[in-house]
């Protein structure tokens, strides 16, 4: 008998593996997944508005009417049906899109992935809001990307910084959600969006428009996306999504941009998962003739819920902090004092069954640990309220 080989050491992980850690929000959702935790925590839609029987009747029709096709492997850019249907919702928010400008992903996550695939070399530098959407940082971190922050305001990216930025670091692309941002809430106004349109026509820039909340507005006026500016026509790409108006379980999301970006990212997408379920894509393309009067309702109610929100943290919060009223969308930003740090309150906040998203992980510059963010959506008033009384004894307030 020979003696047992010790077996040989399996080769490591992609060091890109060990570059970017899990995201902290999906971390704390599972130790407050616990049903007596209020969760201001997660960007959960309220599950009691999804449109159970509207999702169901969209679905049941695709199954009977075109039960071969639903069924069927898909072209990887996207059902026709959808396409068309989603082109013509776009144009009727004054951006002119075809069918064929659009490509379908598996959510907008999916768009930010392909994205990466298709324009970022490990090196190249990418540009990013202050805070910024987490996910996207983790995007952009797998890609190699250098990710350089951008400084902002109440009003989203400073322009002038912006400006600077663009002009020293030669990024490749400049990400941004100027609606609702993920995660201070806040909307870029007109003349900002005008500002950054122009200075990536100047320097040469992508500019990625990530607006999957555009839609839920609780009040103020409807701004133009970013691609609708012509300075910027042939260099954004604007990427929606189903998850917030409909149901992020679909996992449906799309893409348009220009021509020989979208055949990379298809090619792209090939690879990952050669196309978006056909059976979600046929519903969705059903459902969006009821969609408008759906995301009426939750609109209603979700405003409700950000002013029941808005009338409880005064006295929720320690004197001095400050709190942003986001015109729609899910998420409110909000500074404690200085001497405050989320990060290291958060387990008292948990014991107390109240749970935010310390803001730190959000910053890719300089984290400013004595922000976090609160969804307000996923709540009712009275639970909102209960959250924050919550809240406050978990800040030491009451
Ligand atoms: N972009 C932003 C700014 C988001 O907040 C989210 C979801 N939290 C996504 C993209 C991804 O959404 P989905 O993949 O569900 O469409």
């Amino acid at each position: 008998m020979t003696a047992p080989v010790a077996p040989a050491p399996l080769p490591p992980l992609a060091a890109r593996t060990a570059t970017v850690g899990g995201s902290p929000v999906r971390d704390i959702l599972a130790v407050t997944a616990r049903p007596e935790v209020i969760n201001f925590a997660g960007g959960l839609p309220a599950p009691e508005f999804f449109d159970r029987e509207g999702i169901a009747t969209a679905f049941r029709e695709a199954l009977e009417h075109t039960p071969a096709q639903s069924l069927q492997y898909s072209t990887t850019e996207g059902e026709p049906s959808l396409r068309t249907a989603l082109a013509a919702r776009v144009t009727g928010r004054g951006l002119p899109t075809g069918a064929d400008d659009l490509l379908i992903t598996t959510g907008s996550q999916q768009a930010l992935s392909l994205l990466a695939t298709a324009l970022v070399e490990p090196g190249d530098t990418v540009l990013v809001e202050d805070p910024c959407y987490l996910a996207a940082l983790q995007v952009f971190g797998l890609a190699g990307a250098r990710i350089v922050a951008v400084p902002t305001d109440a009003d989203g990216v400073d322009p002038q910084a912006l400006a600077r930025l663009v002009a020293s670091e030669r990024p490749k692309l400049l990400y941004l959600v100027p609606t609702f941002q993920n995660p201070t809430g806040r909307t870029m106004p007109a003349e900002r969006r005008a500002a950054v349109a122009a200075a990536a026509a100047r320097h040469g820039v992508w500019i990625v428009e990530d607006d999957p909340y555009g839609d839920l507005r609780y009040d103020g006026e409807h701004m133009p996306w970013i691609a609708s500016y012509e300075a910027a026509a042939d260099r954004t790409v604007l990427l929606g999504s189903f998850s917030k108006v409909m149901a992020p379980g679909l996992r449906l999301g799309w893409l348009r941009a220009p021509a020989a970006l979208r055949r990379a990212c298809a090619v792209a997408k090939q690879a990952a998962d050669l196309h978006t379920p056909t059976l979600n894509q046929l519903a969705a393309a059903r459902y969006l003739a009821v969609l408008d009067a759906h995301v009426t309702r939750v609109r209603a109610a979700y405003g409700e819920r950000r002013d029941a929100m808005l009338a409880a943290l005064p006295e929720a919060l320690p004197e001095g902090s400050q709190w942003n009223r986001p015109e729609g969308g899910m998420f409110l930003w909000v500074r404690l004092p200085s001497s405050y740090d989320t990060t290291a309150l958060l387990p008292q906040a948990v014991e107390n069954h109240v749970a935010y998203v310390p803001g730190a992980p959000f910053y890719a510059g300089t984290p400013d640990r004595a922000t976090l963010r609160l969804c307000f959506v996923t709540q009712t008033p009275e639970e909102i309220e209960e959250g924050l009384r919550r809240l406050a004894r978990g800040l030491g307030v009451a």
